[in-house]
């Protein structure tokens, strides 16, 4: 590196900034900035990289550069984005950037049908190009295809999920109601899955995988949509400035005078369950600012009330009820939703107080009575058997030798508002199996040859809190991460051994050992949850140590004390532990980690639910755990494990994944502002890390990242040939041309079928061809 050129070196918010080597040591490298003359800092050698001559040239392909590292890669990212390319390609991952704006023409029916039927890299990268790339591979190998998008909250996963339904849809589709309804499915699950949040105004608090089904003639024949751990505490609780799921604030600003006296509905600010997030907006950041301006409407622009000013509630309401009708919904069904949505709201606004009685159980406060009555009614519930369910808990005594009596235990104020809390969360996320559920037989299939399908799933996250969720959604991108390096570093390696190229093994880390610590049998983290669970007696600190004893020594494993980070050093051993993720270390608070692990009601909320009088309340609740004879289940509080259960769908998943081709989509969010135009080196360098794409660029880097068939180099250059050489087969074809051209073997092999390229060689190459 040391000849003279600038190289990139780390900078801490740009991610590397340009610099001259001054001084080389054991271990660093002094640089000079290229703009700060006289003024160096010390690098870590492994963190400065060489960098390409002209550093305002792009490049479609990661591939071609001549240096292909994380620097380069960052600044050809960069380039590109500055220029509203926000499509880039390593090989044949795509890299989306989130312009946070719309780049004319990007998206318009012209460019679509521009894709069709095109090589990847034929034309600009494009989510279109990974569409249709899919799609060829599809028909032409027979088998089904994934594309896994992937990225933090607000990178654009779901925007990017949707072009590729759109486009799948629309240019292999047979015209028929199925295309649209593929299509509209999305502002349903939206509705009732999605919740504006720091991070993200339209955040998926759910993962899906949704697969588009094809017949023989490779024709558009039906969808299925599978989805994954809706996030409950949302609906009861949400943090400073985010918001419920959309659907509550919907149905309060969009619904008929009708409707909202049918259901009660007010105005937001009135419901316990909406107003204390997201409660007043002032417009006084920059980024609702930027998007208020868009609004010019003074409703938007009115601070001071709870409304979003970036959501136009009542807009998105209409445009919700023509999507449930393009899919085929009906008045009564869309009446049922919104009456479960309204039973959940009122739920909500029920208020206990101590009775003071000597039982020290608790009551309806008497502001209550009348939302108890809402409740019960819009849920079909017998309003004195609610009172009683949220108040008291059956038990089966032992005392007395009276063994197997029931009695009921009158709950504390605190224990009614989580009775009242856990009734509201089941019968919400009920509600929401049942709308994927319903959006499935929108776009039935009897018969399918083969699916793409596209996973959105939330990416690695590390907060300086880290719960239950994190955990999952950490685990979940383990096995994504081990499923990427599968395809792509092995399919690399196993290609290259394949060819007979002689290259030496890439190693890289797998993570297996980490997959274990969390889905092992009996030791597995998971495990030992759901044992803690069934304890008489559960604690999340006890939870916390046994994790501790079991994995002592695990290198993947270690307690909070020893963090890097101060917050965490606090953190008590019984109170968190630490893992080491493969794109960092996170610290997970056990508190509450017990009681999020399960999925059941206690029975006698189970019970009351399961016999209600509304029919679409009780076959929410259909396939529950409730037997007929309560008495014998009465005494205890059933157990049904959210993580094994989430396990269990992974692995399914993984197992579908691993049967299909696959393509890969890394979203990144370019600014914490999400505000178009600003692109923060720094962030997205780690998103690029945390997305596996490093190490990927680790192993190509030490490989052969350009390829190109024989019979492929042979049609794009015969014609600059002299006839004589036209006339050898294309493998001779491209011998002789490489020895005629002189080229250094180092920078080529070839391969049986293809020729392989050092990074950068083969557009070297090409431009020799097309100047020569
Ligand atoms: P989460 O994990 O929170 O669900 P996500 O990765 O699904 O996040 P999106 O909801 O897809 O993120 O994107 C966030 C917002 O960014 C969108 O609502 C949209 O405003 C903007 N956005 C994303 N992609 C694009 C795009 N290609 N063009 C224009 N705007 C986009
Ligand atoms: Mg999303």
């Amino acid at each position: 590196m040391d000849d003279g050129k600038p190289v990139w070196a780390p900078h801490p918010t740009d991610g590397f900034q340009l610099g001259m080597i001054v001084d080389i040591g054991a271990e660093t490298l002094t640089i000079e900035p290229l703009n700060q003359k006289g003024k160096t800092f010390l690098a870590p050698m492994s963190q400065v990289f060489p960098a390409e001559d002209d550093v305002s040239k792009h490049v479609e392909d990661n591939c071609s550069l001549m240096y292909l590292n994380e620097a380069t890669l960052l600044n050809n990212v960069r380039v590109r984005y500055n220029k509203d390319h926000i499509y880039t390609y390593v090989a044949n991952i795509l890299i989306a950037v989130n312009p946070y704006c719309d780049i004319p023409k990007l998206y318009a029916p012209e460019t679509l049908k521009s894709y069709r039927g095109k090589s990847l890299g034929t034309l600009p990268p494009h989510v279109y190009a990974i569409a249709d790339k899919a799609y060829r591979d599809m028909k032409v190998l027979k088998m089904s295809q994934s594309i896994i998008v992937s990225g933090e909250s607000g990178a654009g996963k779901t925007e990017n999920t949707k072009f590729v339904l759109r486009y799948l849809t629309t240019t292999y589709g047979t015209g028929q109601d199925i295309d649209e309804r593929i299509v509209e499915a999305n502002p349903l699950l939206e509705a009732f899955g999605n919740a504006k949040t720091v991070r993200n105004n339209n955040s998926s608090r759910f993962g899906k995988f949704v697969e588009i089904h094809f017949n023989e003639k490779n024709a558009v024949v039906g969808g299925f949509v599978s989805h994954y751990l809706l996030e409950k505490s949302r609906i009861c609780m949400q943090s400073k400035e985010e918001r419920n799921y959309h659907i509550f604030y919907r149905l309060c600003a969009g619904a008929s005078e009708d409707i909202k006296k049918t259901l009660h509905l007010d105005s937001p600010d009135s419901f316990r369950y909406l107003n204390q997030g997201c409660t007043r907006y002032f417009a006084n950041k920059d980024s609702d600012k930027q998007i208020m301006q868009n609004r010019k409407s003074p409703e938007h622009l009115k601070a001071g009330a709870l409304k979003d000013p970036l959501l136009d509630d009542q807009g998105d309401f209409n445009r919700m009820c023509v999507a449930m009708k393009k899919i085929g919904l009906d008045d009564t069904e869309k009446l049922d939703l919104f009456r479960v949505v309204a039973g959940v709201l009122h739920l909500g606004n029920i208020d206990f107080e101590e009775t003071g009685s000597s039982s020290g159980g608790c009551t309806l406060k008497n502001q209550s009575s009348q939302t108890l009555a809402y409740c019960a009614n819009l849920l079909g519930l017998d309003q004195d058997d609610l009172q009683v369910s949220l108040t008291t808990r059956v038990m089966l005594t032992t005392a007395g030798g009276a063994k197997g009596t029931v009695i009921k235990v009158p709950l504390k104020v605190e224990q009614a508002n989580n009775a009242r809390d856990a009734l509201a969360k089941a019968v919400y996320s009920r509600l929401f199996d049942h709308v994927v559920k319903r959006v499935n037989q929108c776009f039935p299939f009897e018969t399918s040859s083969n699916f793409i399908g596209v996973l959105d799933i939330a990416g690695f996250e590390y907060f300086e809190h880290n719960s239950f969720e994190q955990f999952c959604i950490n685990y979940c991108n383990e096995k994504l991460q081990q499923f990427f390096n599968e395809r792509i570093l092995k399919e690399e390696q196993e290609l290259y051994q394949k060819e007979g190229l002689g290259v030496n093994e890439v190693h890289y880390v797998d993570n297996q050992d980490c997959i274990d610590l969390v889905e092992a049998k009996v030791v597995g983290i998971l495990d030992i949850l759901d044992e803690e669970n069934r304890l008489p007696q559960t604690s999340d600190q006890h939870f916390a140590l046994a994790v501790h004893s079991k994995h002592k020594d695990h290198f993947r494993l270690t307690v909070p004390r020893k963090s890097k980070l101060a917050i965490h050093r606090n953190i008590r051993d019984d109170e968190g532990f630490i893992i080491r993720h493969f794109a960092g270390a996170v610290c997970y608070e056990t508190a509450q980690f017990v009681e999020k692990n399960n999925d059941a009601l206690h029975m006698s909320l189970e019970s009351l639910v399961c016999e209600s009088k509304d029919k679409f309340v009780r076959e929410l609740f259909e396939n529950s755990n409730t037997t007929k004879d309560s008495k014998q289940k009465a005494g205890k509080l059933s157990f049904i494990s959210v993580g094994n259960k989430f396990k269990t769908q992974l692995n399914l998943l993984l197992e579908k994944l691993r049967s299909t081709g696959s393509s890969f989509i890394r979203c990144v969010k370019p600014n914490l502002k999400m505000v178009s135009h600003q692109f923060e080196g720094a962030q997205i360098l780690s998103q690029l890390q945390c997305s596996g794409m490093v190490s990927v660029l680790d192993l190509m880097q030490g490989g052969f990242p350009s390829r190109a068939l024989f019979h492929e180099l042979y049609n794009m250059y015969k014609k600059y040939m002299p006839d004589k050489l036209t006339r050898l087969d294309p493998r001779l074809f491209c011998k002789a041309l490489f020895k005629a051209l002189g080229l250094n073997d180092n920078e080529y092999k070839f391969g049986l079928t293809r020729v392989f390229f050092r990074p950068g060689k083969f557009a070297e190459f090409d431009q020799i061809m097309k100047s020569d």
